[in-house]
């Protein structure tokens, strides 16, 4: 009886240790699911352009007695999906290094206003070609934050606002600072996102309207980035949409303390 009683505390301690095991395994299995699909994903993703440019470049050798007028159209192409792969390798080491946990975050005060003032000048040349109208609304307002990653959060929502308004829209900035936290909108009037793609737009390479956002040069990883720069600042990013209306991209971040830090 001592034998078998021993013998089945044994199995047992040996099952448990298996299933939880197991158990811990499964978040190590995910993240290593996760992993691949990014990586075949990014595979997938640059396939595209570097087909454009192999195909491209084999027609202009195929033609050395043409000259550069004629050959502009498929120069042109080769420039743009090569800018198009340099965007998008940009985009997956910034990405590859918040999985790495390498991407620092280098905290000092940073006055946000004068940045998305020099930000938004910056983008209402771009938006007088489409005919947008860019309105700033701006406070002086102070965050504790990385200067460089915060511009790139403003780039990327600046970027989508004009990519999806159509000509002779308008894109609305604004910066209000609240006791505890500054409150930052940028608002558009273009085609709105809707209700099957919302869930999903902060996902990586999601794009929702593929055609669209691939002419424009998106890569589907804009948000991806935007919203780990927000969440590593212990800020919140939300969006609120309607289609043919609008999209409206509301950031909070705590506001910069005198003992903070
Ligand atoms: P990309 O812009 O390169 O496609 P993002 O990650 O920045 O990738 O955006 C993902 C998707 O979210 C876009 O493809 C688009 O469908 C949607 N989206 C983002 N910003 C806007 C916007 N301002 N208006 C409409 N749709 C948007």
């Amino acid at each position: 009886d001592l034998i078998i009683g021993c013998l089945a505390g044994v199995l047992f301690s040996i099952l448990a240790g298996f299933y939880l095991a197991g158990r811990s395994l499964i978040p190590i299995r995910k993240s290593w699911d996760k992993q691949q699909q990014f990586v075949a994903d990014a595979s997938h993703e640059l396939r595209t352009p570097i087909a454009v440019i192999q195909a491209r470049s084999e027609l202009l050798f195929r033609h050395p007695q043409h000259t550069i007028e004629e050959e502009s159209e498929n120069i042109a192409l080769i420039l743009k999906e090569s800018k198009r792969m340099g965007r998008l390798t940009d985009d997956l080491l910034t990405l590859a290094r918040t999985d790495s946990n390498q991407l620092q975050i280098h905290t000092a005060a940073v006055p946000v206003d004068q940045l998305l003032q020099e930000i938004t000048e910056q983008f209402a040349l771009l938006a007088e070609t489409k005919f947008i109208q860019i309105h700033a609304q701006i406070e002086p307002s102070v965050i504790w934050g990385d200067e460089h990653r915060l511009r790139q959060l403003f780039i990327i929502l600046l970027d989508n606002a004009l990519k999806f308004t159509p000509p002779e829209g308008s894109i609305e900035v604004s910066c209000h600072p609240s006791s505890h936290s500054v409150g930052i909108v940028i608002k558009d009037s273009g085609c709105g996102i809707s209700e099957a793609d919302l869930p999903r737009i902060f996902e990586r390479f999601y794009r929702g309207d593929k055609s669209r956002s691939r002419y424009e040069g998106g890569t589907g990883l804009g948000l991806s980035i935007a919203e780990w720069i927000v969440h590593a600042h212990k800020g919140t990013i939300r969006v609120r949409t309607q289609l043919s209306v609008g999209s409206e991209f509301q950031i909070t971040f705590p506001k910069k303390t005198v003992n903070h830090k």
